[in-house]
């Protein structure tokens, strides 16, 4: 297993244009790493991923959807199904990422559903979990992360070893206010203990909010923190490539 996973999160942004453009210059960055330690993930939106899978032949870059449908077909106007998610190259999913929990009212219920799918289907699912400031400030962090995780009980280690977790502090999504080293470490710890003692596992736990080529180091190299999920920097890539590259670094 590499040591550290770099995922970006394109969200609802970039064209197929644009999203050549960032993967192209992506790869040339990437071109002269070692990636035997850092393993990188692009997700973009669901119109640019053929093309983007396109683009990726022959780059160790892999590639994943920012969501999907948990059936695998039929009558679901506008969903997309896990197979068609496989067709478009995907080997991962994120699943329950805050603003689908916010906006779409994805919960536990369907989350149990989604991830069903993904371990049958063989994609790698990125469950995101993570609390609200005012839950925070309550200090309720933890009650609130145990409701989204216990959903994982359902599961059997076999199928949990192809999850990762990415602990996302909601007042730390797109807000530039990242959370502190204190923080973050205190969370995957918790984190790492539960599904430790709950199966026996060392799954990947990423860490998602306001990362960028600055607060990298600090953050990757927390302990417990395996990774990263980028929304804002991952559009930019001189700052994806810089957080690649400090991944590199602390992986030596
Ligand atoms: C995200 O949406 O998963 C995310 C972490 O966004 P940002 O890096 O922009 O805070």
């Amino acid at each position: 297993m590499s040591k550290y996973l770099i995922a970006g999160n394109w969200k609802m942004n970039l064209l197929q244009n644009e999203a050549i453009k960032l993967i192209e210059d992506i790869n040339f960055g990437i071109s002269s790493l070692n990636l035997s330690s850092v393993e990188v993930l692009v997700c973009p939106p669901y119109t640019d991923l053929h093309i983007a899978n396109e683009k990726l032949i022959n780059s160790p870059i892999q590639l994943g959807a920012q969501n999907m449908h948990f059936m695998t077909k039929g009558a679901y106007t506008g969903e997309i199904s896990p197979a068609m998610v496989i067709d478009a190259g995907c080997k991962y999913v994120i699943l329950g990422h805050s603003e689908r929990r916010q906006y779409f009212k994805e919960d536990n219920e369907i989350l149990i559903k989604k991830l069903k799918s993904a371990f049958d289907a063989n994609i790698n699912p990125i469950l995101c979990i993570g609390e609200t400031l005012k839950e925070r400030e309550l200090k309720e962090t933890t009650n609130v992360l145990f409701n989204q995780i216990s959903i994982l009980n359902l599961f059997e280690k076999e199928n949990l070893e192809k999850l990762t977790i990415a602990y996302e502090p909601i007042w730390a999504i797109g807000t530039g206010i990242n959370a502190t080293k204190e923080q973050i470490e205190e969370v995957h710890l918790w984190i790492n203990n539960f599904v430790y003692s709950h199966f026996g596992l060392n799954i990947k736990i990423l860490y998602g909010g306001s990362m960028n080529a600055t607060n990298a180091e600090e953050i990757l190299s927390t302990e417990n923190v395996s990774g990263g999920l980028i929304g804002g920097a991952s559009l930019k890539s001189e700052q994806f490539l810089s957080i690649i590259q400090t991944a590199i670094s602390l992986s030596q």
